[in-house]
């Protein structure tokens, strides 16, 4: 039999306290703080974030720590647990594209606040940093925005940005800008906006056309439920190019039907709408956003109302359609969702950009690991890189540890 690997959360203190440790032994000196950021999985509303869509991501317990001391010669120094090159950029060398590699979710970070009016010593003079993350890489889960937001988080304070919900929005279009500029990935701001502005024990209901978020309640283990992310391994090199691909279909789509983005069209007037856009590819696209939108909506209902065990049709619908109306899942997901699907979860979707990554199934809490041992033997029978599994519990946005 398979061994079902799960990828546990550190408890958050001692390994800050170990990091600043770690910083004393790199750099000489204490750092000036710790601050940590989540990674996040995205419950539902998948593939609507660059078209004005509603998402409901939740922040995962497992987080990205980062150790800073302010320098002032202008340069950022940077080492990451994970990595092992230590990475010194001059401030006035960041842009776009530059530098490459992973440094640029860190250097990007002060960058992209000076460009989004942020102002404050700490944003030019430079810093010295060493990161600890705890998010699997590129597994959907975005450990990219956690490092973003734990640098960015850590300078707002440093430049006595409000750290209300307002300023941590911002802090998140920074960490968006980064990452599609510095770092040259195409993404909307689902990320770095879980990463920021998630609450322990909720999801965010995120309105990516107005920015705006609503505290939605997320209470899994009060309702004997669970949340398993299934991290397939699966890394189908050509996500990228089907990612830019997706998204010129809605711009195009959006175009022909004369609105702004898809979020302007309204469920009860989809039928009207496809009937006016030319080809069976660009209406099952359109389709899927539009019912996305709305299936997000009556999530959020569903949560609000404490009734978190009746929302496994609407992510069994939404896996659906992204699998047959959007083509973003892979061989890897399907998988997933079919196998716990039949071993009881209450629902199961691909969750981030597709074509590998994670999925995530509801479970009852006792059927945790027979579903994830199942999954595990489905992926070892048909010969398939072993999955690994974390358990989500909806916990605290970024902030300062120590
Ligand atoms: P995802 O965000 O889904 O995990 P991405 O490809 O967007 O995948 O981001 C992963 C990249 O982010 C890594 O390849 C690395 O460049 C950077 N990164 C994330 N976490 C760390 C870390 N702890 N240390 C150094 N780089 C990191
Ligand atoms: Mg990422």
């Amino acid at each position: 039999t398979p061994t079902t690997e799960f990828f546990d959360s550190p408890d958050r203190t001692a390994t800050a306290q170990a990091l600043a440790e770690a910083f004393r032994a790199a750099y000489g000196t204490d750092p000036e703080g710790v601050w940590s950021a989540p990674g996040r999985v995205n419950l539902i509303g998948e593939h609507v974030d660059y078209t004005g869509g509603l998402c409901l991501p939740l922040a995962l317990p497992h987080r990205t720590f980062v150790a800073l001391r302010p320098r002032t010669d202008g340069v950022v120094r940077v080492r990451s647990v994970q990595e092992p090159d230590e990475v010194a950029v001059p401030l006035d060398e960041v842009g776009e594209g530059s530098p490459e590699g992973w440094a640029a979710y860190v250097a990007g970070v002060p960058w992209a606040l000076l460009r989004k009016g942020f102002e404050g010593l700490a944003l030019t003079g430079g810093f010295d940093a060493l990161v600890d993350g705890h998010v699997p890489y590129g597994s959907g889960l975005s450990s990219s925005a956690a490092l973003e937001c734990a640098v960015a988080v850590a300078l707002g304070e440093l430049v006595e940005a409000p750290l209300d919900d307002t300023g941590r929005a911002g802090l998140a279009g920074a960490c968006q800008l980064a990452e599609n500029v510095v770092a040259g990935a195409n993404t909307g701001g689902m990320d770095q906006a879980a990463s920021l502005r998630c609450h322990e024990g909720g999801a965010i209901l995120l309105d990516t056309d107005d920015d705006s978020v609503a505290q939605v309640p997320l209470d899994l283990a009060g309702a004997g439920l669970a949340l398993l992310v299934v991290d397939t391994r699966a890394e189908h090199s050509h996500a990228g190019g089907e990612y830019g691909a997706r998204r010129a279909d809605v711009e195009h789509a959006a175009d022909v039907l004369g609105v702004p983005n898809l979020r302007a069209v309204p469920f009860a007037d989809l039928d009207a709408a496809l009937d006016r856009l030319d080809g069976d590819v660009l209406r099952r696209r359109v389709k899927h956003a539009v019912t996305e939108i709305e299936r997000v909506r009556r999530t959020a209902e569903l949560l609000r109302a404490g009734r978190p065990a009746e929302i496994g049709d609407l992510l069994n619908a939404s896996h659906d359609s992204l699998r047959d109306d959007y083509e973003v899942s892979c061989r890897e997901l399907d998988l997933t969702v079919d196998v716990a699907r039949a071993h009881g979860a209450l629902g199961a979707r691909m969750t981030g950009g597709g074509f590998g990554g994670s999925a995530i199934a509801l479970v009852r809490s006792q059927d945790v690991a027979a579903v994830a041992d199942a999954v595990a033997a489905a992926f070892a029978e048909q010969g398939l890189t072993a999955p690994r599994f974390l358990s989500a519990l909806p916990s605290a946005g970024a902030d300062r540890d120590l």
